[in-house]
């Protein structure tokens, strides 16, 4: 059969792996098991739900062998799983056919270094073995299928595929070592690294090689792995460093995680899920099409790992494995989804994560900080998305303030709160340094009032509509009326302006570009400043809803608020309404939109004007 070529993606990828993945090599081993793995859960879960496969006698097993020898240094995976047909070679293996690869491949920024990093949160799958080889033969036969094939590749220039009998399905892949392979043939450097990497694979990994004894050859066949569910296992056996290895043969990470939780329950409803956090968040996690991190058993049977409904949407990040007891096995996925035992375990689970998150805040705000930097968005998803846990999910987040950098919660906020303030204040927008400079907070900031500083474009949608922090009003300070508390205390009556035929003057320059102009209570340094009217969006999220495409949002205009103080304001309020004026007042009305990082309509006009106060004053 005539040579075919590799995709490009694949040629890209097999350079990478081989020239980035250097010090870690001996990675192959484990990802070509993991492969065996699936192919034999997928014909363990076929064989009970789907009468076809029946007659199959599943005896699940993945054998290893090596040669070492003058002509030949291989190694050889064997399974008896699923196995492929041509199709499925050439889309498996001639392609890359993971979504997960595909993304990755989008990532490759180019730099080694990184791209490195990059490979360690994705797992390689099985071109990881052109590290360690010159060729790699792929021997397969479907399960159910007469004919078997032989799939060969050097791993550079493409692949064949021929026609070749083969006793029984499943697939063996003969690894070719290259100088930089030779290492692994033999018994030793097998054994270790299937411990290290493979030990909980639920299958028996078998081990077979020759031994000398007293001039005899001996073939001998050696099971490598516990082959136990590792989740199954007595929490009070398991220590941290047994979690940490499980995780990463779980998810192919090379990092310890951040997190685990391990709930064996019995009761009502008896199951077993191990959850854990990467230290990093997936890759995907903020793409529409991010990928399930869970694993669902039933009875220690694998039945998916892509249903998306096993965790709420905002728990996405969540990895790990649910494994129940009270399921029939031969339930479709349809059916699966729909089903009360797993959405009560799906319930209890969220409710279990979370509280482990308050109790990680609690204990060590410095680990969970961590955590918050890596997923503190889609926890705050969750306030909008999971309203019976809105009391867990609110003491779950924080924000930096007005008065430090540290985050803080909302206990924490109102343990800190003055004597006499009833709500509880907030600022939005999308930079922090630019809330921190924001002139709304000037009031604030004299009476030491805190306030959290929300820059993330989620943070305002998201508090819109949750009113309450236990009995404490939640304020957006970016809108009309919001200080009113604070804004009370403030006596000083030494404005001698009358302010009210000024306002008028400078309605008439703005227009209908503002929906009020009104004296400002809020502000102490600065002249102007524009909030958003009390039950109005703010300009930010109008401009973010017409990102969205949803432009047909009507579009409300700002309050401009001027500070009567103010020096500028005061010699403004002395002058007739000229073209002077006029641009005074524009001027002002476009800074204040700049302050707030709002978009100005002109800014040709915007420097004219300021070129010319320039001029005059140097
Ligand atoms: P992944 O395993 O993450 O999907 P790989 O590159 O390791 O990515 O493998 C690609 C695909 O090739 C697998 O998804 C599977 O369909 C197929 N495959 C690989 N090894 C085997 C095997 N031993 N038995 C059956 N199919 C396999």
């Amino acid at each position: 059969m005539a040579k075919q070529k590799f995709r490009t993606e694949v040629s890209q990828l097999l350079h990478l792996i081989i020239h980035s993945l250097y010090s870690n090599k001996e990675i192959f081993l484990r990802e070509l098991i993991s492969n065996s793995s699936d192919a034999l859960d997928k014909l363990r879960y076929l064989s009970l739900t789907d009468k076809k496969y029946k007659t199959i006698k599943l005896d699940p097993k993945i054998s290893l062998s090596f040669i070492k020898s003058e002509k030949e240094n291989t190694i050889t995976i064997s399974d008896n799983g699923i196995g492929m047909n041509k199709e499925d070679l050439v889309s498996s293996l001639g392609t890359i056919a993971r979504s997960g690869t595909k993304k990755f491949i989008e990532q490759l920024t180019g730099d080694s270094k990184k791209d490195s990093n990059l490979i360690g949160q994705f797992g390689v799958g099985f071109y990881s073995c052109y590290m360690v080889a010159d060729k790699v033969e792929v021997h397969t036969k479907k399960a159910l299928d007469k004919k078997g094939f032989l799939w060969k590749s050097d791993g550079k220039t493409g692949f064949t595929i021929t026609e070749k009998d083969k006793d029984s399905h499943g697939t063996t892949i003969k690894v070719f070592l290259n100088e930089n392979g030779t290492e692994y043939a033999n018994k030793w450097s097998i054994e270790s690294v299937v411990k290290k990497y493979s030990d909980h694979i639920a299958f028996p990994i078998e081990l077979n090689y020759v031994e000398e004894k007293d001039k005899k050859v001996e073939n001998k066949t050696e099971q490598v792995n516990s082959a136990s569910a590792f989740w199954k296992k007595s929490k009070s056996s398991l220590k941290k460093k047994d979690y940490n290895e499980f995780y990463k043969t779980l998810t192919g990470d090379s990092e310890d995680p951040l997190f685990h939780l391990h709930t064996q329950a019995e009761g009502n409803l008896v199951y077993t899920t191990l959850f854990y956090l990467s230290k990093k968040a997936p890759f995907d996690m903020f793409r529409a099409d991010y990928s399930s991190n869970i694993k669902l058993y039933i009875n220690r049977v694998f039945i998916t790992d892509d249903d998306k409904e096993l965790m709420p949407t905002y728990l996405r990040f969540v990895k790990g494995i649910i494994d129940s007891e009270d399921l029939p096995l031969n339930v479709s996925r349809e059916i699966l989804q729909k089903n009360q035992i797993l959405s009560k375990i799906k319930t209890n689970s969220t409710k279990k994560i979370l509280s482990e998150f308050k109790k990680m805040l609690k204990k060590d705000k410095k680990k969970y900080i961590e955590f918050y930097e890596q997923y503190g968005i889609p926890i705050k998803e969750g306030l909008y998305q999971d309203f019976e846990n809105r009391d867990l999910l609110l003491d779950l987040v924080c924000f930096k303030t007005n008065q430090s950098d540290e985050y803080v919660t909302f206990s924490e906020y109102v343990e800190n709160m003055q004597k006499d303030q009833k709500s509880i204040y907030y600022l939005t927008g999308s930079k922090l340094n630019e809330l921190k400079n924001s002139p709304l907070l000037e009031v604030c900031n004299k009476n030491k009032i805190q306030v959290l500083l929300m820059d993330h474009e989620i943070d305002e949608m998201t508090f819109g509509s949750v009113p309450k922090y236990k009995d404490y009003d939640l304020k957006s300070i970016n809108h009309a009326n919001a200080l009113e508390e604070i804004q009370g205390e403030d006596k000083e009556k030494d404005s001698k302006i009358d302010i009210d035929p000024f306002i008028k003057k400078v309605k008439k320059v703005l227009g209908d570009k503002v929906k009020d102009v009104v004296t400002s209570k809020r502000l102490l340094d600065s002249p102007t400043c524009v909030v958003a009217d009390s039950n109005d969006p703010t300009a930010q999220m109008q401009e973010l809803f017409k990102q969205m495409g949803q432009a047909g949002m009507p579009q409300s205009k700002p309050i401009f608020e001027i500070n009567p103080k103010h020096k500028i304001i005061k010699k403004l309020s002395k002058m007739n309404k000229n073209k002077q004026f006029d641009d005074s007042v524009m001027l002002l009305f476009d800074q204040a939109l700049l302050v707030s990082n709002i978009k100005i309509d002109n800014p040709g006009e915007f420097i004219n004007r300021m070129n010319k106060v320039l001029e005059k004053s140097l």
